[in-house]
């Protein structure tokens, strides 16, 4: 058997080597390292599969959150809206611009921000919200989207977990996730769904306006060379990075395809263990599995996250902290009700192997340790 690993870019890479491996030599031939061609090519790429108007490259999806969290016009002291269950960017870039991030529970089945949660953290100062696609599903959009427009709230969409996932409207229509708020924005870290060979990042909108803000602020607040508008960022994908990605996304179906297979394995295999809660699918979205992420209760999660380890299966905690008990947060931070699911799954929550090159007799031998270990 291969060797089991939490995520294997290696085996993805082999499988697209020469295709990949053309296209950087070709951005060394052409030496066009920053906004070259293939930078152009992916926006567009990028823009025709998620049916979206604008697509704005960035260096991270951490910068992706701060621009567009930038180009908002928001003064100090304003309220955003966020999960507490969450990776720490989705937050921290509300607090480096000095707005204030108030952190809500989520439910206790998608991981998902709670809705009603929302409700109860709206004040005068709230001018967005931010939900967080965690583990490869969206966030119930269209109520928050509802909530927004109730509120007159900004939506920005963390969907550096979910690209490629399927959000499914009452009325029928069908969005890419990240592409229904004001403003998506993903990141293409090598083991995200989407992942180059290095840091990047992307922000999406439908909106002209904003979408002509964010190009501004990513690019040194200029509109113009050397005419600068505002105090923006140096934030830019390498052309190198795009290259990768112009290759990638080709595949990013196959990929979601490839991991919800093996999400489907594990469920069928797992579905009837009393102490383990399999992931539950959210009502009006597909799953991508970025993580495939079980509840362990009975309080023995550590104990089969240490077997599974001793039998050579990488299993994780995403996130064994909620953002409220970070020290960085403390005092900075408003927190709304009492965070139970939050902590909770912070508690229980262990995630197995999951990437697009796992096959069967792996997945077998991760399912039967954890039988085993009933
Ligand atoms: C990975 C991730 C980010 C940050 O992306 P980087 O490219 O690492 O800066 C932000 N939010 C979530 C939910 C993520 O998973």
């Amino acid at each position: 058997m291969k060797k089991i690993q939490m995520v294997d870019l290696k085996g993805q890479y082999l499988k697209i080597k020469n295709e990949v491996d053309n296209s950087i030599q070709n951005v060394i031939e052409n030496t066009a390292f920053i906004n070259g061609n293939e930078v152009q090519k992916f926006r567009k790429n990028l823009a025709t599969y998620l049916n979206v108007k604008h697509v704005i490259t960035c260096a991270n999806g951490t910068d992706a959150l701060q621009i567009a969290l930038m180009s908002l016009n928001l003064e100090i002291g304003d309220e955003v809206i966020v999960p507490a269950f969450t990776y720490v960017a989705t937050a921290e870039v509300i607090a480096l611009l000095n707005l204030k991030p108030v952190l809500v529970d989520v439910d206790s089945e998608t991981f998902n921000i709670d809705i009603e949660e929302i409700e109860n953290a709206i004040s005068p100062k709230t001018k967005a919200i931010v939900p967080v696609h965690l583990f490869g599903q969206c966030a119930n959009m269209e109520a928050i989207m509802g909530i927004a427009k109730k509120h007159n709230l900004y939506v920005i969409e963390d969907n550096a977990q979910a690209i490629g996932a399927n959000y499914l409207m009452e009325n029928g229509e069908v969005h890419k996730s990240g592409t229904i708020g004001d403003i998506g924005c993903t990141s293409f870290f090598p083991s995200k769904n989407l992942g180059c060979f290095g840091d990047g990042g992307a922000i999406f909108t439908n909106n002209d306006e904003l979408a002509n803000k964010l190009q501004i602020i990513a690019n040194h607040g200029q509109n113009k060379k050397y005419y600068h508008q505002k105090i923006g960022v140096n934030s830019r994908l390498d052309t190198i990075q795009a290259a990768v990605l112009n290759v990638k996304l080709k595949e990013l179906d196959n990929y979601c395809n490839a991991r919800r297979k093996a999400a489907d394995f594990y469920t069928e295999k797992l579905i009837n263990i009393p102490y383990l809660q399999v992931p539950i699918n959210a009502e009006n979205s597909t799953h991508v599995f970025h993580q495939y992420t079980l509840i362990v209760n009975d309080g023995i999660r550590d104990k089969l996250k240490k077997y599974l380890n001793d039998n050579n299966i990488p299993a994780n905690i995403y996130y064994p902290m909620s953002l409220n008990k970070q020290e960085a947060f403390k005092d900075i931070s408003r927190v709304v009700g009492d965070l139970d699911n939050t902590e909770n799954l912070c508690d229980s929550v262990l995630s197995l192997p999951m990437h697009t090159e796992l096959d069967d007799e792996q997945l077998k031998y991760i399912c039967d340790k954890i039988l085993e270990f009933v």
